[in-house]
This record gives C-alpha cells, structure tokens and sequence, in this order.
C-alpha cells in the first residue's frame, strides 16, 4: 500500500498545482467501519458505518483541511498562521505549521480546551494564547487580526479547510461505491457539515454518475442542547456543553450549514449531554471506537432519530439496505478526563492472589 495524503489522493477535484508545495502528514484514508454490534443493539434494519476521523495523524478530521489551508499558505509566501480553537483545530494547525517549517499561533479559550488537545499544540510550538473568554470571542479577535496584520487565518473561514475536509464524502463514495442515504455528523462551527455536503454534490457531479446510481444523502447535523444556535434561530452568548469541540454560539459557516440542510432534505437539530455521554460510551464498549465528546453528537442524532421513527427504513433506489454513515470527528485520547469521568474506576488491590481473582471474576 502506498501511503499518500488526500491531496495527493483527490488532486484532481482540489485547488493545487504542480507549483503547489504539499505539506502533509498522509492525513485521511481513515476507517469506515461496519457497526455491526450498534445495529445489534439498536435492533435495526439499516447498515451503519462509522467513519472514524480519529485515526487522522492529530487525532481528528481538521488534518483534512489543514495539510490544503497550509500547503495554500505556503505557496502564497505566507509565514505564519494563527487561527481561534476549541482544540482540534489548534492541535491540527500546529503539527502542520511545525512540518512546514512556520511559526504558527493560536487562541484557545481558557479552561474549556481538552487536555490532549492543548498538550499537542504546545508540543508542536505554537504560540498559545488562552483567553479569558468563549470560543466565539476568540474567533473575533483572530479575526481582527488577520485584517490587520500579515498572517493567515486558517480556521474554517479559509476556503481551503472546506476544501480539504470535503474529501472525507468523497471515501466514503468510494468505499461504498455509492452515497449513503443518511449522513449524521456534530455541528459546531458549521465547517465540517458544509464540506462534506459540496464533497457529496461535487463527487457526484464529476463521476458523471447518473440519477440512478447516485442519491445524495440526507444531511443530519446535530448540535449539543446548550449550544444549539441553529436549532434555536438564534447567536448563543454563553453555550455550554461538555462537548467541548461544539461548544460555539455563533458558528461562522452557519448559512452554510442551512444550505445543506435544506439542499438535502435533511435536519439540524439537538442532543443532550447525557445522550451525547451515552453514545460515547456505546462506541467505545460495543465497537472499540474511542471518540472524543463531541464526536459522539452523531450517534446520538441517529439513535433519537431511529427511537423517533423519523428515519425513512425502506430500501432506497441504490442501496436494498439503506446505508446510514455517522462521522466521529475526534479520537477519544483527546478528553482523557471525561472518559476517566464516564467510566469504572479502577479498584485498588494489594497483592492477595485471591482477591485478584475474585474481583476477575474467575
Ligand atoms: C471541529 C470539531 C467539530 C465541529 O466541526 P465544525 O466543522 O466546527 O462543525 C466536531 N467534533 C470535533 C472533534 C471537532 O474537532
């Protein structure tokens, strides 16, 4: 197997030529996996897949978007990048800047940042910059910057990541041979939900696949309760939600967003925590998928949807089982606190063979 990241992979559909200098860790390429034990469990007639971004070299589906944003930025004769984070982000655009050899710097809300997400920023050598305030506000001020000084802005704004990240819909094309019927996926700030339905529309388009052979999917995002702009109509000013990866109030690609929505035939909509907690738990016990928080917003989404009865179960024009992907954003190492939070501790033991065994329960 020859390694290659996706725009060496995708090239063609991408904005990038020979002059193009491609800074990449072999980003993409991630699992699709058959969640044949979820199926189980839910007692349902559909396949679903789960395409698991965590397997990304730092660990979430920004690498997709961020070896195009700073390849681009590099070719224009950019220097430096600085963006607004959750995390991933962050993460994502250090280890990035790092291989390209530039100075990278972000803002990160102080407090609300998981701690392997912070540790690989620093470790990469970003310039770190915990604010006292939420995401959105972080988000305003890089903003402002980018305006004013010469540094490139690589969140989500920047073409290029949307660019990147719609390579994920066209894997997932590739691996099914078709587009599924439903794709759920995490809203926060709107990026991920707009690129995956231009990579649906786009992928379709140039395979010059007929009606027949190519449905699009209906686009199902979902946001956390407490931080649910789109669903409520309205900025959020202090959004809460343990998942911190989509705890934004005013997501910058939101019009975007209701695009796909309503392009597809799809919904926005809410999870609880306590739902986002739940099928975060299923994936790592029932499917050895280890996700972060957020991440989970996905299944969530389809369980309420499948308990609701909302979802249209018959055979479809090209798949006899209907095909139903879920996107799992981030690795689950990235929020080792709220895994240790979610689960067992461990029980402490001396070293008393008998004991050992019982607590085995051998
Ligand atoms: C960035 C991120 C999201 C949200 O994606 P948007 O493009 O902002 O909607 C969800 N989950 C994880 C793990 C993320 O890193």
């Amino acid at each position: 197997m020859i390694y290659k990241g996706i725009i060496e992979r995708y090239r063609k559909y991408l904005p990038v030529t020979e002059k193009t200098p491609i800074v990449s860790l072999f980003e993409g390429n991630t699992p699709l996996l058959r969640a044949h034990n979820i199926e189980k469990h839910m007692g349902v007639k559909f396949r679903i897949y789960l395409k698991f971004e965590g397997a990304n070299p730092t660990g979430s589906f920004k690498d997709r978007g961020m070896t195009m944003a700073i390849s681009k930025a590099v070719e224009e004769g950019s220097k430096a990048v600085i963006c607004a984070s959750t995390g991933n982000t962050a993460a994502s655009a250090a280890a990035y800047s790092a291989r390209a050899g530039i100075k990278c710097s972000v803002i990160i809300p102080d407090g609300s940042i998981a701690l392997g997400k912070l540790s690989q920023a620093m470790m990469h050598g970003a310039k770190v910059i915990a604010l006292k305030g939420n995401f959105d506000e972080a988000l305003k001020i890089v903003l402002e910057i980018t305006k004013n000084y010469p540094i490139t802005l690589v969140n989500s704004l920047n073409p290029y990541r949307i660019e990147g990240q719609k390579t994920a819909s066209f894997e997932i094309m590739d691996f099914l041979g078709c587009s599924p019927d439903y794709h759920f996926i995490p809203v926060g700030n709107a990026g991920n939900i707009t690129a995956y339905w231009k990579g649906y529309k786009e992928y379709c388009a140039k395979k010059k696949l007929t009606h027949h052979t190519c449905v699009l999917p209906h686009m199902m995002g979902f946001q956390a309760s407490g931080s649910a702009p789109i669903v409520r109509g309205k900025p959020i000013k202090n959004p809460k939600t343990l998942a911190t990866a989509i705890k934004i109030g005013n997501p910058a690609s939101w019009k975007k967003a209701e695009a796909a929505r309503d392009e597809s035939k799809g919904v926005i909509d809410i999870v609880t925590d306590a739902e986002i907690v739940k099928a975060y738990k299923l994936l790592a016990a029932l499917e050895g998928v280890f996700v972060e928080p957020a991440s989970a917003a996905s299944l969530a989404g389809l369980i309420k949807y499948f308990k609701k009865g909302s979802l249209n179960c018959q055979p479809s024009t090209v798949n006899s089982q209907p095909v139903i992907v879920c996107t799992l954003t981030g690795h689950g190492l990235k929020d080792p606190d709220r895994a240790i939070k979610s689960a067992t501790r461990p029980k402490v033991l001396g070293q008393d063979m008998k004991k050992i065994i019982k607590e085995i329960g051998l």
